[in-house]
């Protein structure tokens, strides 16, 4: 039986650098894992041998004296399941190689979770994991403005009171797994001539918790948990939006006997203003004047993230100006810094007059600053629409 070129398994040319040998062997070995071919003898050939052909060429040395003699240079001249270096490797060594190729992060934090290494490799908990849950928490302005606490009433699996979580009437209601003796797992171990397979998984008597209740608990019937209520303090802090979320660990559903709990992730909803908009940090709020007040110039209350403030307003004043209440927006995430409050002046004309005040208005036309041409030429800035009321 001849070798295939070690090249050829991995699909790349003979110059190919280190970093495309390494992206070739990453996607076979994830296409023929074994734990995704389960008892597939073709792709578990291929896992192999993808291994073999990696473990050659990403060795300069190795890889050097395979483009000069051959498979011969490597390993004495022997077929496939010669005297090779991959004689007596069995799969728990090919993973061992893998770590240093999958960083932790492809299939979520332990690369082979699911393998006969990541299992063993893990604490084994008594129970079964309970599971994560969401829920969203709707937040006004006013609160995101400067953070707050709030104690969330969440319906979900607790602890059963009655078994302390252990789903026995009594503690001596135990007994050892008989099928694992209580190890929770079984192994299966398989020799084929690609070397030796070692399958390991959780016993099937006892669903991996290595021992089995004789006398259930009769409120939780077994589980350990039952359904209930459970309040949550959540601090949420200033400068959330909407759509982040906040992960309280160990807050969601209690673990069936002893299991660790899952997680309560809660998604932060903001709720419409009645009278401010949100444009990150900042806020606008609309003050409307009259006429006169624009004229002459006012004092007007305007309300704040932190209550009501009194502002000046001068004669004068542009519809469309605005005006800047520095500080007064949302204090950031993070101490990222605090926005400020933005009013945009508008000014209310009456769409209906009395006889009296058409009279006081038709004056007004002629007068002399009424006329838009003239004030342009005489006031500087009339454009301008920022002014810091704040400073
Ligand atoms: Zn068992
Ligand atoms: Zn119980």
């Amino acid at each position: 039986m001849s070798k295939r070129d070690y090249y050829e398994i991995l699909g790349v040319d003979r110059n190919a650098s280190d970093g495309d040998i390494k992206k070739a062997y990453r996607k076979l070995a994830m296409k023929y894992h074994p734990d995704r071919n389960k008892g597939d003898d073709e792709a578990a050939r291929k896992f192999k041998e993808a291994a073999e052909a990696y473990d050659v060429l990403r060795d300069p040395q190795k890889r050097e004296r395979y483009d000069r003699f051959g498979h011969s240079g490597i390993n004495g001249g022997s077929g496939f399941g010669g005297a090779g270096d991959f004689e007596n490797v069995n799969f728990e060594d090919i993973f061992s190689r893998f770590s240093d190729i999958f960083g932790g992060d492809i299939f979520g934090g332990d690369p082979f979770g699911g393998s006969a290494r990541g299992r063993s490799r893990r604490k084994r908990s008594t129970g079964k994991p309970g599971s994560d849950m969401k829920l969203s928490v709707s937040l006004t302005l006013e609160e995101i403005a400067i953070g707050t606490e709030k104690t969330l009433k969440v319906k979900k699996f607790v602890k059963c009171g009655e078994c302390s979580g252990s789903g026995a009437a009594t503690e001596s209601d135990f007994q050892t797994c008989g099928t694992c003796n209580g190890m929770g797992e079984v192994r299966q171990v398989s020799r084929t001539m690609f070397g030796q397979f070692v399958n390991v998984q959780a016993c099937p008597e006892c669903q991996g918790e290595g021992r089995i209740i004789k006398n259930k608990c009769n409120v939780c019937r077994g589980e350990g948990r039952v359904k209930g209520e459970e309040k949550v303090k959540l601090n949420v802090p200033s400068g959330v939006s909407n759509g982040n979320y906040i992960t309280l660990r160990g807050k969601g559903n209690t673990g069936i006997r002893g299991g660790n709990p899952g997680d309560l992730i809660v998604l932060i909803e903001e709720e419409e203003h009645e009278e401010f908009e949100r444009d990150d940090h900042d806020i606008y709020y609309d003050l409307m004047l009259s006429v006169p007040e624009a004229v002459l110039g006012t004092e007007k209350e305007v309300p704040t993230l932190k209550g009501k403030a009194k502002i000046k307003i001068e004669g004068g004043i542009q519809p469309g100006k605005l005006l800047r209440m520095k500080g007064r927006g949302i204090q950031g995430l993070h101490n990222s810094g605090t926005g400020d409050q933005y009013i945009r002046v508008g000014v209310y004309i009456p769409k209906e007059l009395t006889r009296e005040e058409r009279r006081h208005v038709e004056a007004l036309r002629d007068g002399e600053h009424f006329d838009v041409e003239n004030a342009k030429n005489r006031e500087k800035g009339f454009f301008s629409k920022i002014k810091d009321i704040f400073a």
